[in-house]
């Protein structure tokens, strides 16, 4: 199966059907360009590794299988990651030896990927292409422009991939935030430009298709965070994602106005924070203490921001809650606030986490029982959708990066927007955008691998 120079095709291997594991294809003229490469949660099943069957738990690290990719690497041009959240980034050191082609990213996902790499001791195979928004790259048959959107993450990008067939806009994920806090924001006018050249296909997040209205602006959080930290009588804790830079540079501008130091929790997050000043995105007023600090200074003094908002093990913040966090031991007065949602999934590590918390006498204020907004969507609602619709006017909608409910709601709206046609799949089906618009359902066999003591291991 190899698209000729009158096909314009989109295979997505995984992230179409699914909120995770993002792998998708474009085909034209013999090669193929991959579009993020990401890794997703376990669910409940069995594995087999080797002929052998584990009854329970499955490997921790799971991404789609990219067999059919993998098998014809030579038609593989190229790899973009649209940015660094995990489920667009984080098959990346575990799959590349399987496809071997240049990358292409932005500036902070490149640094994210670097130290990803380096722990794979790949640094150096790997060739990385760091491109600036608006910039145009050819990669085979495709000419590629990176495009400026906001999202929950710094340097996220859109892209507009050109074809001699056809032209298709990739959305990646993206919100839209007037004060996005942190990097380049958005202009509506890149998108309008997109519809006067005329656009074959929009690929866009379906995330929040069921959402009504618009998402909140990362400005508009620090209200809210103030307010759950002013009257605390002890240290507060915040648990965030790390990924959300602008997120830190609002808590930095809580604790400089409540006379607390900001120190950060967590690997991830120290990570996170390196990434963004090798990038260039770390406001230089925002200081942080080292975390062996954090237990020493009065505790009113204190604003830690940890890892482990979804309740995983090994996280800072589950330390804590167990009483083994080596810098910091909780006390009744103490209050932990949670600046994020559960993924759906995780409600019950959670929760369980939130009665140890509780059980040690620590006040938790969650984004549902506080009092202001403390945590906003990266992803569109409604009316951002519309919104986009609008402005790009694409011929074709292809919904994807959600599940059937979202992608169908996606796709209604669509069609509410005027947009002519709308291909609704999911991973495995062959979505044919020229020459003439249809889809093949499950032209290629899609799976799950997982990563088991260091091999790549299939997961059913
Ligand atoms: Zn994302
Ligand atoms: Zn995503």
């Amino acid at each position: 199966m190899t698209p000729d120079h009158n096909d314009l095709w989109f295979l997505p291997l995984g992230g179409t059907g699914e909120i995770g594991m993002n792998l998708n294809l474009y085909g034209h003229d013999g090669q193929w360009l991959m579009v993020d490469c990401g890794v997703t949660f376990p669910r409940p099943g069995r594995v087999i590794a080797d002929g052998t069957v584990h009854g329970r738990g499955e490997p921790p690290v799971q991404m789609a299988d990219p067999a059919f990719i993998a098998d014809r690497r030579e038609q593989l041009a190229g790899l973009i990651i649209t940015h660094a959240h995990e489920d667009h980034i984080g098959a990346v050191p575990y799959l590349w030896p399987l496809l071997q082609c240049p990358v292409y990213t932005s500036r902070f996902t490149a640094e994210i990927l670097r130290r990803k790499l380096a722990e794979f001791d790949l640094l150096h195979r790997v060739p990385i292409h760091v491109v600036d928004v608006d910039e145009r790259r050819t990669i085979g048959p495709f000419e590629v422009q990176w495009l400026a959107l906001t999202h929950s993450i710094p340097d996220p990008n859109a892209l507009m991939i050109r074809a001699p067939a056809g032209r298709i806009f990739h959305s990646g994920d993206w919100k839209l935030d007037e004060e996005p806090l942190v990097g380049h924001g958005y202009t509506p006018g890149t998108f309008k430009a997109l519809a006067e050249e005329g656009v074959t296909a929009m690929v866009c997040d379906s995330t929040n298709a069921t959402v009504a209205g618009h998402s909140m602006s990362e400005s508009a959080l620090e209200k809210g965070l103030l307010a759950a930290t002013e009257d605390a009588p002890g240290r507060v804790i915040v648990a965030c994602f790390g990924s959300n830079i602008a997120r830190l540079h609002t808590l930095a501008n809580v604790a400089r106005a409540t006379g607390r130091y900001m120190g950060l929790l967590g690997r991830s997050l120290v990570n996170m924070c390196g990434a963004a000043k090798a990038a260039g995105v770390w406001n230089a007023d925002d200081h942080l203490i080292p975390p062996a600090h954090l237990g020493y200074l009065p505790r009113e003094e204190v604003l830690a921001v940890a890892t482990g908002s979804q309740g995983e093990p090994r996280t800072a913040l589950r330390r804590m809650a167990m009483g083994s966090h080596p810098d910091v031991e909780l006390e009744p007065g103490d209050r932990v606030i949670f600046s994020a949602r559960a993924i759906p999934g995780n409600e019950d590590a959670i929760e369980a986490l939130i009665t140890s918390l509780k059980e040690r006498g620590v006040e938790v204020i969650t984004a549902e029982d506080a009092d202001l907004p403390i945590h906003a969507s990266g992803h569109p609602a409604r009316d951002e959708l519309r919104a986009m619709y609008q402005w790009v006017q694409p011929t074709i909608a292809i919904p994807v990066h959600g599940e059937a409910e979202h992608m169908e709601a996606h796709a209604g709206l669509a069609r509410e927007c005027g947009v002519p046609r709308a291909l609704l799949g999911r991973n495995g089906d062959l979505f044919m955008i020229r020459p003439v618009p249809g889809m093949r359902r499950q032209v290629v066999e899609t799976g799950r691998l997982g990563w088991e003591k260091g091999a790549l291991v299939r997961v059913v």
